[in-house]
């Protein structure tokens, strides 16, 4: 089948990119992926055959020379029923990082230009394919660290998120229409346009938006992970633990760019919690410029901590217990640990993580860490719920459903007492709000910048 050349309208409509869509070096299948009015030009030419839509060719692709790179699947998706909205083909070859490396090279002669970092998605939330709630949720679904936030991820990829907002902001919007009309008329009294109903209404947003940050907020922390906290005093294993724990396979090391080494050292995720040393015997007054900054973000990482883990000397525990229990006390959770076992030769159980009963373990041994496996397990579990019906959602969500609510209620209160064009100004104020999570209302630097934290190719 000969592929019609594009219209000039469509090729006006955008340019035509190109990426590998799966990570090379992994073997298997390897994904080039076009998107854009001349990705069937160029697949035309790199296969030497047209493609139907919707139907898996075999071809082989070529190069300048005609000569093969490699065979595999080429198949073929017209706008707007494509993941971009656009057309869209895509070629499945062997996963060798040559192999593909060159399928693009050659994409790119042919006319495509390298796509940058989420640009496929960006197309799909520009030409209404997915919202920006949904988009966000591709990546977070490909960034998934277990099967809970992979789930949750895939919720939000299906729009409950999106659905729930949406709801708030159509009865949202019903009722600024309603209040608009009332500042309009404002010769008529108040009532004969339903104030109590509108206060009734809103009262009733105002609950579900309430539900909704806290649903949201759960699946932030289901998407971030717990964040703990390891304090204790100087040489009672703080490092030498979360060495430890890191060390297991489940774990991942990561830098905190810009700390203060000395103050804060590491990142580590493990179990679904992430873990960040903070010295606390750093938290003293006075310092220099250095150190009270290193303060200020040890305080800091205090302040949003979920968890804090304690760990004493367990030949020593009382040593600065009581400095330490100070400087976790608002944290909302502690757990205990005591720590060098193999040096006290404490005969006592492994313990419950509790004040009175702290967790006992040897970081250099192993002895007991598998109980605070469990028990972070149990931990991040417990905060995010069992994962059922959450959706994943990101800081940034949160952070505008909470807005949202705050206008919201500073509308009730101008409602209340009858000031009804600051009503008005909160119930849009909330409204855009909401608009922020679904992207209906969002700059175009703020998308730019969630875009460009996606991978390549999606
Ligand atoms: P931090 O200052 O709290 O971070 O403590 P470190 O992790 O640097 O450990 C201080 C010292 O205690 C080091 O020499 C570690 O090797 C040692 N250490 C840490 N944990 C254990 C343990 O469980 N058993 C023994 N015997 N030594 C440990």
């Amino acid at each position: 089948m000969a592929s019609r050349p594009p219209s000039p309208d469509a090729i006006a409509a955008g340019d035509t990119i190109a990426a590998i869509a799966t990570p090379a070096g992994h073997g298997g299948v390897g994904i080039v992926r076009l998107s854009g009015p001349r990705s069937h030009d160029v697949a035309h030419a790199l296969c030497a055959t047209g493609l139907r839509a919707r139907h898996a060719h075999h071809v082989r692709f070529r190069d300048a020379s005609g000569q093969t790179i490699d065979d595999g699947i080429a198949l073929r998706f017209d706008a707007p029923r494509s993941y971009t909205g656009e057309d869209v083909v895509e070629l499945q070859a062997h996963g060798s990082p040559v192999v593909l490396r060159e399928l693009l090279a050659r994409c790119c002669e042919l006319g495509a230009r390298l796509a940058r970092p989420g640009e496929f998605s960006e197309r799909a939330f520009r030409n209404g394919r997915l919202d920006l709630a949904q988009a966000e949720a591709v990546a977070d679904l490909i960034a998934a660290g277990d099967e809970r936030a992979a789930r949750a991820a895939r919720r939000s990829l299906d729009g409950e998120f999106s659905r729930r907002v949406d709801t708030l902001a159509d009865a949202l919007l019903r009722v600024r229409v309603q209040v608009e009309a009332a500042i309009d008329f404002a010769d008529e009294p108040l009532d004969t346009l339903g104030a109590e109903a509108v206060a009734a209404a809103l009262a009733g947003i105002g609950g579900s938006l309430d539900a909704l940050v806290a649903d949201a907020e759960r699946g932030r922390k289901l998407r971030d992970g717990l964040h703990a906290v390891i304090v204790g005093p100087p040489n009672a294993g703080k490092s030498s633990l979360l060495n430890a724990l890191a060390g297991s396979d489940r774990a991942i090391v990561t830098d905190v760019a810009g700390t203060t080494r000395d103050l804060l050292t590491e990142t580590i995720r493990s179990d679904g919690v992430e873990l960040v040393l903070v010295d606390t015997a750093g938290l003293r007054e006075g310092g220099d410029a250095i150190e009270r900054e290193g303060m200020r973000r040890a305080r800091a990482e205090l302040a949003r901590a979920d968890l804090a883990i304690v760990v004493l000397d367990a030949r020593e525990p009382a040593a600065g217990r009581a400095g330490q229990a100070d400087a976790v006390a608002a944290v909302p959770r502690i757990l205990w640990l005591h720590n060098k076992i193999d040096l006290a030769g404490d005969g006592q159980g492994a313990g419950i993580g509790t004040g009175a009963d702290p967790l006992r373990v040897s970081a250099l041994t192993g002895a007991g860490l598998d109980r605070l496996h469990a028990a972070l397990r149990d931990l991040a579990g417990a905060d995010a719920g069992s994962g059922e019906g959450t959706f994943s959602a990101r800081a940034r969500q949160v952070e505008a459903l909470g807005r949202a609510a705050g206008h919201l209620a500073e509308a009730r209160q101008a409602l209340a007492g009858g000031t009804l064009d600051l009503a008005a100004e909160g119930l849009r104020c909330a409204h855009d709000a909401l608009g922020e999570v679904t992207g209906r209302v969002v700059p175009d630097a703020l998308l730019g910048h969630i875009f460009s934290t996606f991978c390549i190719g999606k």
